[in-house]
Order: structure tokens, then C-alpha cells, then sequence
């Protein structure tokens, strides 16, 4: 199925393609201050919709994930790195997608902190 997401001010507008089977809540510094919950897909599976430019980027750490986040309003609603394979994946944080029940998601924490 395909979800659409976005900012709050809608700069940043995107369809991704997939089934959540479930997303995952990290405890890491950059995952617990933006509340991300986030759903892992390959990156080809994220269409952007508006400008690539209009996408600010912030990175930490290694500078492997890319954060991406709007100027204007500061929603975050997905990044992008690659896995351990190499393998280019899309972190969408399911916060910034459309018309779906956030409390009928299966959450599964993840210990990103102590990595
Ligand atoms: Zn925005």
C-alpha cells in the first residue's frame, strides 16, 4: 500500500510504498529528542514529491544518516542511510504520515544508545 507524509507546513511531501509491520522506537540521542518512531524500508520505496532541495540535512556521529528535516516548521519525518550490506534505506518516522493509527502500530524499542 501506499502512505503519503509530510511536514506540518508541507514543503516536504512524499509517498512511500510498503506494509508497516512494525516500527521501531529507539532510545538513541537523536531518536528519543525528535520522538521518531520509525518504519525501515529501501530507499527506492520513498518517492519524494516536492523540491530535493527544500529537504535540510543534519548529521552527527559517522555522518552515515542522513536527517532529514523541513526549514520552515522543523518536522523530521525521514532520513536516509545505508545498512551494514551497503544496501540504501529510508528511516520514515510514522509520525509524519497521513491518516494512520499510531496506537495500532506494533512498537518494537531498539537499544540505539548503548551502540
Ligand atoms: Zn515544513
Amino acid at each position: 500500500m501506499t502512505f503519503k507524509g509530510g511536514c506540518h507546513c508541507g514543503r516536504i511531501g512524499f509517498e512511500v510504498e510498503g506494509d508497516i509491520e512494525q516500527v521501531v522506537e529507539c532510545n538513541c540521542s537523536i531518536c528519543s529528542k525528535r520522538g521518531y518512531l520509525l518504519w525501515f524500508v529501501p530507499q527506492e520505496q520513498l518517492r519524494l514529491a516536492t523540491p530535493q532541495a527544500d529537504l535540510a540535512t543534519y548529521t552527527f556521529n559517522t555522518g552515515r544518516v542522513r536527517h532529514h528535516f523541513c526549514p520552515h516548521c522543523g518536522c523530521a519525518p525521514f532520513g536516509v542511510g545505508s545498512d551494514k550490506k551497503g544496501v540504501a534505506r529510508a528511516a520514515i518516522n510514522v509520525r509524519c504520515l497521513e491518516g494512520l493509527d499510531l496506537s495500532a502500530l506494533k512498537v518494537v524499542p531498539f537499544d540505539g544508545r548503548s551502540l
